[in-house]
């Protein structure tokens, strides 16, 4: 259902959302959901090998749905596999991005070399394969060791040519000034729905019109009024709706920007071009 505030005619680009571990049992009926709610473009991360096999497989059925690879910092002990075996993702034709990837230390502290390793491994792909990255970074509260061991890669990454977007970012001001030197792109969410998520809107304040991406991170992190929800791509209007209050922005000029944005990062042509 699209909310009555919701222009029409635009269209809006979720960039990060993951079909949950037991995958999606109505394939038609989530992409339609979203589609009629005003969100036909979806970028599906996987989180490690079965869940962006999964991904690719549903991006296949819909032209508008594009797909990442790649192995999550909290799944690098769980489901490991090597990075490489992700190389033949690359062949698909709606493979999009390497993600999601990062580090993690809020939920894992004994794992931070491998995750480091994978995370380095990880961005090397992206670079073979002239993707863009998809990055988690969560720090220990307190802490900026994750920021840090993160920027030190993609530093490196962004230096030699790479483009990445920081994910659900709830990072410092400094932290976010540091990205954003990089080029970094930022993903806004439904946290900046929440009532006592102050920072989140400061930083969705400071994000530069051209590297602000929306998302929702379904089917976590559903938007107010469907906080503690399974989240869907449908509910991404209340985010959007959200941002355009907190920037005076029409919602016409916060569709056309986020999803021109999304396009752009993502490399998808337009769609009066496809068929040349
Ligand atoms: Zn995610």
């Amino acid at each position: 259902m699209m909310p009555e505030w919701m222009p029409q005619g635009f269209e809006l680009f979720d960039t990060h959302a993951h079909l949950g571990d037991d995958g999606c049992p109505d394939e038609a009926e989530f992409y339609r959901r979203a589609e009629e709610a005003g969100v036909p473009w979806i970028l599906l991360c996987g989180s490690d090998f079965d869940s962006s096999r999964r991904a690719a497989e549903f991006a296949s059925h819909f032209d508008r749905v594009f797909f990442a690879a790649g192995l999550h910092p909290l799944d690098v002990v769980k489901h490991p596999c090597e990075v490489n075996s992700f190389e033949p993702f690359a062949d698909a034709p709606r493979f999009a991005a390497v993600g999601e990837i990062g580090l993690d230390y809020y939920y894992e502290r004994d794992t931070r070399p491998q995750q480091i390793e994978v995370f380095r491994a990880s961005l090397e792909l992206a670079l073979r394969l002239d993707r863009p990255a998809i990055v988690h970074t969560r720090d220990v509260d307190g802490s900026t060791l994750a920021y840090d061991d993160a920027y030190a890669l993609l530093s490196d990454f962004a230096h030699a040519g790479g483009q990445f977007v920081l994910h659900s970012f709830a990072g410092s001001i400094v932290e976010f000034e540091r990205f954003a030197a990089l080029g970094a792109y930022f993903g806004c969410g439904g946290m900046v729905t929440f009532r006592k998520a102050d920072n989140i809107r400061a930083l969705a304040l400071r994000y530069s019109e051209d590297r602000l991406l929306l998302e929702t991170d379904s089917p976590y992190l559903a938007p107010v009024p469907f906080r503690g929800k399974e989240n869907h791509p449908e509910y991404l209007p209340w985010t959007a709706h959200a941002l355009a209050a907190l920037r005076g922005w029409s919602m016409q000029k916060t569709v056309s920007l986020t999803t021109s944005n999304a396009k752009r990062f993502f490399r998808i042509p337009p769609e009066d071009e496809k068929h040349e």
